[in-house]
């Protein structure tokens, strides 16, 4: 009899210790299995398993209670590698979360340990019986194609001959049986050719492959070439027999990285990121974990794909927030990439026009070895104007798009350029205000006010989702004297646009219109074909496109994002204008950026308008050394959520007064309701992250009870 340790999800308490099984064959370490747990059966997580040195019985005499055997195994190969299982271990202590919720953030949800188990994906085949009978001449070809290629998926006979498929399942000449789907995959082809490297991006090259360091950062401005220099260190990694992970931030962006990738490296490729349903996330899993795809691109969760021989990480635009997971565990996609990299002695590379403040410090510094990228490849920089849209407005122009935007429009359509207009704000407008009482419209479940989208005449609230049709009557006052609208998004400047322009070709892209599978990429396809003139969005179409026949791109609202209270608002709205800005004019033609601002005299815009990435750096590094925040000191954030507000401030009082140490804790801060969720938080800031860490986990190790509904954000970016 062999003694097993397994890891349990267990779906209520938040339970962070192996519990002991008995089994009657050795299972390996990382393996799943399916245990009895008190009235329930739950999926474990093997840790360890060794033969037992006593009887069941004296077992049960030694500890007061017997010990249940394993009902099934549930896996013939370790689904977690060694390496894997050590990351496990590693992400638990940074993220001070439980070790089966970081087991659970490596795998796709079909082999997820999760209670409720999914089956793998299977296909039908078919073979052929060996029975004898009568079969129509067309029958009979149908049956000796399956003969000759042995066997053949169900569906592929189907397509060939769809008549005659079934009728021979039936007559027994062919015999079905189940077989684990898997996606095809081709060998290594160099599809399209690199470009000759420009002076600075072969320095970059050398630089980092002379180098015996393991982590770069590499700082280069938009259009600087830097997608050519990820591509020739990939190239080089490939041909070494290992393998590239390639990382982007948002699945946004996967489309038309993808497809660049695939025109260079051919289809020896994965593909891994949150658009793809449990199946295709599977296939792809098993791409990697067979070996079959050397270069893979994909968002946050690619960074926990089994590799067995990484050779080189890159993380396009570094800096971006959704590098962060939000959820338990709270990880940071740099961090794992960084212990993958030390584990398989691979190169990370950063990549960003606008690294974040963090990564740029520790590049000075050295921790990451910088390297430069300070051109275009057309050595053009686009040339930014501010507009002042108070001044603007006072003279009467269009409060969204103002004259120089709707000439510089005009001239562009006239020309057959194209043209991004950025406003990052989704609907129509963005908030109703009764007008009798001046409340504003807000979420029945969140404190916060919704959207009116115009389709539909319907208020959405952007962080739960929930809608609701225009009330007729205020929700407060009861009056029926109707609302005041306020403000506006992508919806209301699309019809703005098209009522200056009638005959423009516009194709508008936020979270309303890309909802759908392929929505990203076959909205970017069409403006890519120059299937429109104008592509308005979010945030979205900020990053990552390159589209040579953008010579203008307008920031409508460019500042609005300075309004947050979050310690990093300066520096999203500096990125974004940034980003935004490097869509422009990246071929031969010159690009232009009209920049429409309520504040052209903050250091964001400023420095953005100067495309002065150092001087932001430093402006905004004085100020948070000022308000001592991040990167001068370190955070965690502990966020309790519960249905009401009182229980919320009672754990988050208990934890404010019993984690302590060399560091400042915070009071007790009550947030906006979320989703029905009352919740308060306590902020711990102080130099010795270790130590922060360590009371935290100590505090929650000695609570016998754990309590419900916390989080906790080790280095949080995001705090709202
Ligand atoms: P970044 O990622 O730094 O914003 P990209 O890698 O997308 O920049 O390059 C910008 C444009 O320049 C792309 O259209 C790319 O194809 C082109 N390009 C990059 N390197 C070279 C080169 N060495 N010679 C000519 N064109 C290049
Ligand atoms: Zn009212
Ligand atoms: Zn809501």
């Amino acid at each position: 009899m062999e003694i097993v340790k397994c890891w349990i999800e267990h779906p209520v308490r938040r339970l962070d210790q192996t519990f002991e099984y008995a089994s009657d064959v050795p299972i390996r370490q990382g393996c799943r299995v399916l245990i009895p747990f008190g009235k329930r059966q739950l999926v474990g997580f093997v840790e360890s398993c060794e033969p037992m040195k006593e009887t069941m019985e004296e077992y049960r005499q030694r500890n007061g209670f017997a010990l249940k055997k394993i009902d099934r195994v549930l896996d013939e190969e370790p689904l977690i590698t060694e390496e894997l299982h050590d990351l496990a271990f590693y992400m638990k202590d940074i993220t001070l979360s439980t070790t089966i919720s970081c087991f659970q953030a490596m795998l796709p949800s079909i082999v997820k340990p999760s209670s409720h188990q999914k089956k793998a994906v299977v296909e039908k085949w078919v073979k052929v019986s060996g029975e004898h009978c009568t079969l129509t001449p067309r029958q009979l070809e149908a049956y000796l194609s399956v003969k000759q290629a042995k066997e053949m998926p169900y569906s592929q006979l189907r397509k060939n001959y769809p008549n005659q498929a079934h009728v021979l399942l039936e007559k027994r000449a062919l015999i079905s049986f189940t077989k684990e789907k898997t996606a095809v995959s081709e060998p290594l082809s160099i599809a399209s050719a690199p470009y000759p490297l420009n002076k600075e991006q072969k320095e970059a090259i050398h630089q980092i492959v002379q180098s015996d360091d393991l982590f770069f950062l590499l700082k280069g401005v938009t259009g600087s070439g830097k997608t050519e220099v990820y591509f020739q260190l990939a190239q080089k990694v490939l041909e070494e027999g290992r393998q590239v992970l390639f990382l982007v931030p948002e699945i946004g962006l996967t489309p038309m990285m993808i497809e660049r990738v695939r025109k260079r490296f051919g289809s020896y490729l994965a593909v891994y990121h949150s658009g793809l349903n449990a199946e295709e996330k599977y296939e792809q899993y098993r791409l990697v974990h067979q070996g079959r795809a050397g270069i893979v691109v994909g968002t946050r969760s690619a960074v926990f794909l089994p590799f067995d021989n990484l050779g080189l990480i890159i993380m396009d635009e570094e800096h971006d927030t959704s590098y962060k997971q939000e959820s338990q565990p709270a990880y940071h996609t740099r961090d794992i990439a960084m212990f993958r990299c030390s584990y398989h002695h691979a190169r990370l590379i950063m990549g960003s026009a606008t690294p974040s403040l963090d990564s740029y410090a520790r590049a000075l510094k050295h921790v990451y070895h910088p390297v430069i990228l300070n051109h275009r490849v057309n050595d053009t920089m686009p040339e930014i104007h501010v507009v002042n849209m108070k001044e603007a407005m006072e003279a009467g122009e269009n409060e969204m798009i103002c004259d120089e935007l709707r000439d510089g429009i005009a001239l562009r359509l006239a020309r057959r350029e194209q043209v991004i207009l950025l406003l990052n704000r989704r609907g129509f407008h963005s908030l109703l205000k009764c007008r009798s009482c001046q409340e504003v419209l807000k979420c029945p479940h969140c404190d916060l006010a919704m959207s009116y989208h115009k389709d539909g005449r319907i208020m959405k609230c952007h962080t739960c989702g929930y809608q609701m049709r225009v009330p007729v009557h205020c929700p407060s006052c009861h009056s029926n004297a109707g609302f005041t609208t306020y403000g506006f998004g992508t919806q209301k400047l699309q019809e703005q646009v098209e009522q200056m322009f009638p005959s423009a070709r516009i194709i508008r892209m936020d979270a309303d219109t890309t909802g759908k599978k392929n929505a990203h990429h076959d909205l970017l396809t069409a403006f890519g074909n120059h299937e429109a003139d104008i592509l308005v969005g979010t945030q979205m179409i900020a990053k990552g496109l390159d589209y040579p026949d953008v010579t203008l791109v307008g920031i409508v609202n460019g500042d609005e994002g300075l309004n947050r209270t979050d310690y990093r608002s300066c520096e999203v709205t500096f990125d974004l204008l940034m980003q935004a800005a490097g869509r422009s004019g990246r071929s031969e033609d010159r690009g232009e950026v009209i920049l429409q601002v309520n504040d052209p005299m903050h250091y964001a815009v400023r420095c953005a308008a100067a495309n002065d990435y150092d001087s932001f750096f430093t402006q905004e590094m004085a100020y948070r050394h000022t308000v001592n925040a991040p990167p001068y000191t370190y955070l965690i954030s502990i966020t309790v959520s519960a249905y009401s507000q009182e229980k919320c401030n009672t754990i988050a009082g208990k934890m404010h007064d019993g984690i302590k140490g060399n560091f400042i804790t915070g009071g007790v801060i009550e947030l906006l309701r979320k989703k029905d969720l009352y919740r308060s938080r306590i902020l711990l800031k102080g130099k010795d992250l270790k130590q922060m860490r360590q009371a935290v986990s100590d505090w929650l190790d000695s609570q016998k009870n754990k309590p419900e509904g916390v989080r906790i954000d080790v280095n949080p970016l995001v705090l709202d």
